[in-house]
């Protein structure tokens, strides 16, 4: 049976609050119940009815590293349940606090501590947004690439919290490929700095153990990430997003393949739509172009790089459409459908010559 908040004794939960204030400011500790149900809930198929039974006794927000480990330290000595939460978008209920407790918030940790252009990483709170950050590397002609379909609202502590998926991770890498290091507060309330071998900016090093795995996608069951390092690119010239349709779901699938084992070093992954996915676009037409009425199956790939070598990528991907007979749907839908998922390349294009679109 679930331990809840109702039946977790109001002075265990007093008494929490009074050794939180000893490490936090009032304005941290948040017992309100509006600001607890607010934490209750990610946006899972979970049932809507038992919301009540998994909200967190309190919420915290803490603001540094040592404040996480302190509060940790706090809940595990008194022996109470702690779930970090950064946005809140995992589709696991990883967020969600099944047995009560404290919820540790990390939004307030989205501070940009480094940016070091001549190593092409940033230090950040795991609390920063991925949207805010590209804004600000954007200005220095950099981008940190890992982009999801929930880009807009899904922070750091999350991805590495999950060990993300990037809709462009088959040209950047994805969220275990992206964060080079990061301090960490084990359920103890020790901090521990993971890496792989020593950690830090170094993205490769023959001694020290590659531990940094082991503490990404565990749902923050083995801890909270406080401040990560994470690498950079050059915020790419050009992006081709082509779709093609297909009249079944299987030849489309079939080129998806061939897509992905060409080779081609600019692409950076593929969505393969079946019927019921198409017609669920046509009926969500505000966040995508509808799709034309003949639409049976639909492939889109996309390319990111320098323009020349998108192109020459593109013109070989076009190749491979011709010889699996795909149909391609034109440049409005290609660029437009792309651009409504993705906001990872904020240099939305203004169209130029050749297959789908072309952007500086
Ligand atoms: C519309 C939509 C589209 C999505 N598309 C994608 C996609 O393309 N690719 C993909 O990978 N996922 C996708 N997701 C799922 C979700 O966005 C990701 O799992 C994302 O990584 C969660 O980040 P978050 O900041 O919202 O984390 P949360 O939901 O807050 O937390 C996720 C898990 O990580 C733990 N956690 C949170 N913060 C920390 C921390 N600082 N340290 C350790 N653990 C922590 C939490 O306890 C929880 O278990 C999508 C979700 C939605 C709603």
């Amino acid at each position: 049976m679930l331990v809840t908040v109702e039946n977790r004794p109001a002075d265990v939960v007093d008494r929490v609050v009074e050794r939180l204030g000893a490490v936090l400011r009032p304005d941290q500790i948040l017992t309100s119940k509006t600001d607890r149900y607010n934490r209750a809930r990610v946006p899972a198929p979970f049932p809507v009815h038992r919301w009540r039974e998994r909200v967190p006794d309190l919420a915290v927000l803490p603001e540094t590293t040592e404040e996480v480990a302190a509060v940790v330290r706090i809940a595990n000595e008194l022996r109470v349940p702690v779930v970090p939460r950064d946005g809140g978008t995992g589709l696991t209920d990883g967020a969600v606090p099944l047995r009560g407790g404290i919820v540790v918030d990390v939004k307030r940790m989205n501070r940009i501590h480094e940016l070091d252009l001549e190593n092409r990483t940033v230090t950040v709170g795991t609390g920063i947004n991925m949207l805010k950050l590209n804004e600000v590397l954007a200005r220095h002609g950099l981008i940190y690439p890992d982009d999801p379909a929930s880009y807009p609202c899904s922070l750091v502590g999350g991805r590495i919290g999950t060990s993300g998926w990037s809709l462009i991770g088959a040209r950047y890498g994805h969220t275990r490929d992206l964060v080079l290091s990061f301090d960490h507060v084990l359920p103890t309330g020790e901090v521990v700095h993971l890496g792989d071998g020593i950690g830090g900016k170094i993205s490769k090093s023959s001694s020290g153990y590659q531990l940094k795995h082991l503490f990404m996608g565990h749902q923050g069951t083995l801890g909270i990430a406080t401040r990560a390092t994470l690498k950079l690119y050059p915020k790419p010239e050009a992006e081709l997003s082509p779709f093609w349709a297909f009249d079944d779901y299987d030849a489309a699938h079939r080129f998806t393949g061939a897509l992905a084992r060409a080779g081609v070093a600019t692409f950076a992954g593929a969505v393969l739509f079946d019927e019921w996915k198409v017609a669920y676009l046509r009926r969500d037409d505000e966040a995508y172009i509808p799709q034309p009425a003949d639409v049976r199956a639909l492939t889109c790939a996309v390319l990111y790089g320098w323009e020349d070598e998108v192109r020459a990528g593109g013109r070989r991907l076009f190749r491979i459409a011709r010889e699996h007979g795909a149909r391609y749907l034109g440049d409005e839908i290609s660029a437009g459908d792309w651009a409504a998922r993705t906001t990872a390349t904020p240099h939305r294009c203004t169209g130029a010559p050749g297959p789908g679109r072309w952007c500086r």
